[in-house]
C-alpha cells in the first residue's frame, strides 16, 4: 500500500474540505495521508475524526516557506499538533505577515487598473490561510488571465508587478521551533531550490546536523531516477525520505491525491521512517 503525506484542503490553498480529502485517500486506497496546509493546523480536527472513521492512519501538518541561505524552501512538518506550542506560535505571526502582504498584492494590482478588491479574494479563500492562489482564481474569474500558470507568470511570481515578498523564518530556526514542539521537519519538493541532481547529497548536511528528519523524494513531477536518488541521500543521511502528490483540488486539476500526475507511488515505509525521526 501507500500513503500521500502533501496534502492541501480549503483550509489553505486546495479546493476540497479535509474530510473529503479524507474520502478521497480511502478511495485512492492509501494507508496513510498527512495534512499539510500552509502554515495552518486548523484542518486537523475534522481531518483527523474523518481518517479515524475509515482506519486510515492519519498524521498532522503543515507546509511553511522558509529561508535558506536566500532561496525560498518549503519545510513540511509533520507531527505538528494544533493548540499552543513553540512553532504553532510562530504560525500566527507568519499567517499576520500573509494578510499584510495580500493587502499590498491588492493594491499593486489595483494600480496596474486591475479591479479587483481583498473581499473577492476573502470570498473565494472562505476560513484559513490565504494566498496568492486564491488572488489568481479571482483574476481568472474576471477573465484577466486565462489559467493559473498564466496568473503566477504574468502577475504575481517573484519580480511580475503583482509580487510581494512575505516574512519568511530561517530554515534553521524552523528546524529549531518544529523539534522544541515534537514536531518532524522535512524539505518539500526539493527540485524548487535550483539544485542539480548531484549537489543534492552535499547540499543538506549542515539542516540534517541542525534536525532535518526527512526530504521529500517521492514527488510526482520526478523521474523515477530522481525519486530514487533522493532516497538514497536520505538514507545516506539517516533521514526519511517521504512524498506526497502536492494535492490541491481544482487549483492543481491534473494532480490526484494519492498517485499525483498518475505514477506517484509513496512507500509505507515513509511512515515507520518519519516515526524513527520522531525520537531525534
Ligand atoms: P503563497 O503561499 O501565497 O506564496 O502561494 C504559493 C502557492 O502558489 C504555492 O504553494 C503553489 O501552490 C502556488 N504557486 C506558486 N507558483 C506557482 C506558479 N508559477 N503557477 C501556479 N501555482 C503556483
Ligand atoms: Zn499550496
Ligand atoms: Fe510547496
Ligand atoms: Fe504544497
Amino acid at each position: 500500500m501507500s500513503v500521500d503525506l502533501h496534502l492541501h484542503s480549503t483550509i489553505s490553498d486546495g479546493s476540497e474540505s479535509p474530510a473529503d480529502i479524507v474520502e478521497l485517500a480511502v478511495a485512492a486506497g492509501l494507508s496513510a495521508i498527512a495534512l499539510t496546509d500552509h502554515d495552518i493546523l486548523d484542518g486537523i480536527p475534522e481531518a483527523r475524526a474523518a481518517a479515524e472513521m475509515r482506519d486510515l492512519l492519519f498524521i498532522p501538518g503543515t507546509e511553511l516557506s522558509v529561508d535558506w541561505g536566500g532561496a525560498a524552501m518549503h519545510m513540511l512538518m509533520y507531527f505538528l499538533e494544533p493548540g499552543r506550542g513553540p512553532l504553532q506560535d510562530r504560525l500566527l505571526a507568519v499567517r499576520e505577515g500573509r494578510s499584510i502582504r495580500n493587502v499590498a498584492i491588492i493594491a499593486a494590482l489595483q494600480s496596474h487598473g486591475i479591479d479587483i478588491t481583498l473581499e473577492e479574494v476573502a470570498a473565494v479563500a472562505g476560513e484559513g490561510s490565504t494566498g496568492r492562489p486564491h488572488i489568481a482564481r479571482v483574476l481568472i474569474e474576471k477573465e484577466v488571465v486565462g489559467s493559473m500558470p498564466e496568473a503566477f507568470d504574468t502577475w504575481l511570481a517573484t519580480g511580475r508587478p503583482g509580487y510581494v515578498s512575505r516574512v519568511r523564518l530561517d530554515a534553521f530556526e524552523a528546524i529549531d521551533l518544529a523539534r522544541q514542539s515534537g514536531a518532524v521537519p522535512v524539505i518539500a519538493h526539493p527540485h524548487t531550490l535550483g539544485l542539480g541532481a548531484d549537489e543534492y547529497a552535499g547540499a543538506f548536511i549542515d539542516l540534517t546536523t541542525a534536525g532535518l528528519g526527512g526530504i521529500e523524494a517521492y514527488y510526482t513531477e520526478y523521474s523515477q531516477d530522481l525519486r530514487e536518488h533522493l532516497a538514497g541521500i536520505c538514507d545516506d543521511l539517516g533521514i526519511a525520505a517521504t512524498g506526497g502528490s502536492d494535492f490541491h483540488g481544482t487549483y492543481k486539476p491534473d494532480i490526484q491525491v494519492g498517485i499525483g500526475l498518475g505514477d506517484l507511488l509513496v512507500p509505507d515505509d515513509s511512515i515507520q521512517q518519519l516515526v524513527a525521526q520522531t525520537g531525534r
